[in-house]
C-alpha cells in the first residue's frame, strides 16, 4: 500500500476500524471490489448489532465491543476520522508496518484516472458556508460539481457514483486531514486558525499541523486568511507543485495576489493580467448572504478558489447571490418589538461566537452550554463594549459568568441555572426583557449542546420556537 492508487483490492486484508457514517459504505464498498474486511467497534449496543448483523449478511466479519486490538493479518486499516491517534489499534498498526487511511484517504485512492480536481476548503470555522458558497459559483459557471465532505454528497459516492463531476468542493476537518497523508488537491484554503479539538490533537502545534497537510502538493493556489498569520505560515511550509500561488484574502483593501473588499466591492488582485496595476470586480459586498464581517471572507475565500480554477468573475456574483445559509448560522429568525432575533447556534466554540459577536452594534447575548476546555476571557473582552446584557445557561454557564464579572462587570447578566431544554423559552424571555428598539438577541453560545439538547440544530430549532412565542404574545 505505497502513496498511488490502489487498483487490485482482491483478497487484501482490511480492517475498518468503526461503525458509523463513513466505516459503513467504505466496509460495502472494500467489500464489493474483494477485499477482506473486518470491522471493529469500540460499542456494543443495539444499533451496532443491528448494523453488524446487516453487514454480517453480506459476509463481513464484525468484531463489537473490541475496538483497540489488532486483527491479525491486517495490511490496511481504515479508521473513522474521528478515532484518535493515540487509540491502541494505532500504535499496534505502526509497530506492524500498517497503514492507516481515513476516510478522505480511502475516497482519493479510490478515485478513478480522470477524476475531478479537488478545492478544498478546512478552518476551525466557516467551512460548511465556504464549500457551499464554492459549490454555488462553481455552478453558476455552468460546471458539474456538489459540495462534499462533511456536507451533501458523502466523498465515496463524488468519486465511485454514476454522477460525472468536472470539479468538487470539499470540506476537510482536521481529523480527515490527519488520516489523509497523500491527498492532494487542486487548490485549497484554510479559512482560519483558532484552538478546537485539542483534546483529539494533543496540540495547538498538532491540530494545525493536521490543517496545514491540505496545502500539500498543491497545484495552483494556496489560499490563506491574510488576517490570521498563522494560516499564511501554513502556507510556507507546505510542500507545493512548482508554480503554485500563495493567494491571500482580507477584509481590507487586497495587494498583489490578494482578494479583498475596496469600497463595498470584492475584488481579484490575484487571478488578473498585470496584478501589479489591475484590480478585478467579482461582486458587491450586498451580494453575500448574510454580509457579516466573517462571511464577506467566506465569499473571498470561495472566491479565490473558484478563480484558482478558471471561473469567470460574473459566476462569483451570480454564485453568491444564488446561494443560501444552512440553518442556524446567523439565521434572521424574526423581528419583534424592534429587536431583531438571530440564531447562531451553529457558533460551538468561542472563535465562531466571536465572529458572530463582532456582526452586530448592541447586542443581547444567550450563550452557555458545554465549554469543551475552553477560555472566554478575549471573547468576552472583545465583545463587552457592544453587549446590552447577556443570558447564560448550561453547564459551563459559570466560566461565562466569572469572565464577564472580570472583563465586563457593567454588563447585566441573568443566569438561569438550568440545563434543561425548556430553559431556552426562559432565555428568550429574560433576552426580550434586556433588549431595546434596536437591538439584536444573538444565539452564539460559544458552546457545544449536548449538556442541554440532542445537537446545535435542535438547540436553534427551540430558540426559533421560543421568538415565534414571543412574536404572538407570550
Ligand atoms: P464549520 O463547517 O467550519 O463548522 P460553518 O460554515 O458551519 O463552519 O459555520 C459555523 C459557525 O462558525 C457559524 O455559525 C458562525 O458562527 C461561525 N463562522 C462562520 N464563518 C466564520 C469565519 N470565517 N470566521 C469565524 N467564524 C465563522
Amino acid at each position: 500500500m505505497g502513496s498511488g492508487q490502489v487498483t487490485d483490492w482482491q483478497g487484501k486484508n482490511v480492517t475498518v476500524a468503526g461503525l458509523g457514517v463513513s466505516g459503513i459504505p467504505a466496509a460495502k464498498v472494500l467489500h464489493g471490489l474483494g477485499a477482506k474486511i473486518t470491522v471493529v467497534n469500540d460499542g456494543d449496543d443495539a444499533r451496532a448489532r443491528a448494523q453488524a448483523a446487516e453487514l454480517e449478511a453480506l459476509g463481513i466479519t464484525v468484531r463489537l465491543g473490541d475496538g483497540a486490538t489488532l486483527p491479525e493479518g491486517t495490511e490496511l486499516i481504515v479508521t473513522a476520522p474521528g478515532w484518535k491517534p493515540d487509540k491502541p489499534l494505532f500504535a499496534a498498526a505502526h509497530e506492524a508496518g500498517v497503514p492507516v487511511w481515513g476516510d478522505v484517504e480511502l475516497a482519493w485512492r479510490l478515485r478513478g484516472p480522470d477524476a475531478a480536481p479537488w478545492l478544498a476548503v478546512t478552518g476551525t470555522n466557516g467551512k460548511t458556508t465556504t464549500v457551499q458558497m464554492l459549490a454555488s459559483i462553481l455552478k453558476a459557471a455552468g460546471l458539474r460539481t456538489a459540495a462534499v465532505g462533511n456536507i451533501g454528497v458523502s466523498l465515496l459516492d463524488a468519486v465511485l457514483g454514476e454522477e460525472q463531476y468536472d470539479v468538487l468542493a470539499v470540506e476537510l476537518s482536521s481529523y480527515q486531514l490527519h488520516w489523509a497523508p497523500s491527498l492532494r488537491a487542486h487548490s485549497a484554503a484554510v479559512l482560519n486558525l483558532a484552538p478546537d479539538h485539542l483534546d483529539w490533537h494533543g496540540s495547538m502545534e498538532a491540530y494545525a499541523a493536521d490543517k496545514g497537510r491540505i496545502y500539500e502538493g498543491n497545484r495552483v493556489a494556496c489560499v490563506y486568511n491574510v488576517a490570521d498569520k498563522a494560516t499564511e505560515d501554513l502556507v510556507r511550509e507546505a510542500d507545493v507543485e512548482e508554480g503554485c500561488r500563495a493567494v491571500g484574502f482580507t477584509l481590507g483593501t487586497p495587494a498583489p495576489s490578494q482578494l479583498g473588499v475596496v469600497e463595498g466591492v470584492l475584488v481579484d488582485r490575484a487571478f488578473v493580467e498585470n496584478r501589479q496595476k489591475n484590480a478585478q470586480e467579482l461582486a458587491e459586498v450586498s451580494d453575500v448572504n448574510p454580509p457579516a464581517p466573517h462571511n464577506i471572507a467566506n465569499a473571498l475565500a470561495a472566491a479565490a478558489l473558484a478563480r484558482a480554477y478558471g471561473v469567470p468573475p460574473q459566476a462569483v456574483r451570480d454564485g453568491l447571490r444564488a446561494f443560501t445559509p444552512d440553518a442556524h448560522r446567523i439565521a434572521h429568525v424574526a423581528d419583534v418589538d424592534g429587536v431583531a432575533y438571530i440564531d447562531d447556534s451553529k457558533a460551538t466554540n468561542t472563535h465562531a461566537a466571536e465572529a458572530s459577536l463582532a456582526a452586530y452594534e448592541s447586542i443581547v447575548w444567550i450563550a452557555g452550554g458545554l465549554a469543551k476546555g475552553a477560555v472566554f476571557e478575549e471573547l468576552v473582552t472583545k465583545a463587552a463594549k457592544r453587549l446590552r446584557g447577556a443570558v447564560l445557561m448550561g453547564a459551563d454557564r459559570g466560566l461565562i459568568r466569572e469572565a464577564l464579572a472580570r472583563h465586563a462587570p457593567e454588563v447585566p447578566v441573568v443566569d438561569l441555572d438550568r440545563t434543561d431544554t425548556g430553559a431556552m423559552l426562559a432565555a428568550v424571555q429574560e433576552a426580550r426583557r434586556l433588549a431595546q428598539p434596536g437591538d439584536t438577541v444573538l444565539l452564539a453560545p460559544a458552546c457545544a449542546s449536548m449538556d442541554m439538547f440532542a445537537n446545535y440544530n435542535q438547540r436553534g430549532d427551540l430558540f426559533a420556537e421560543a421568538v415565534r412565542e414571543l412574536g404572538a404574545g407570550a
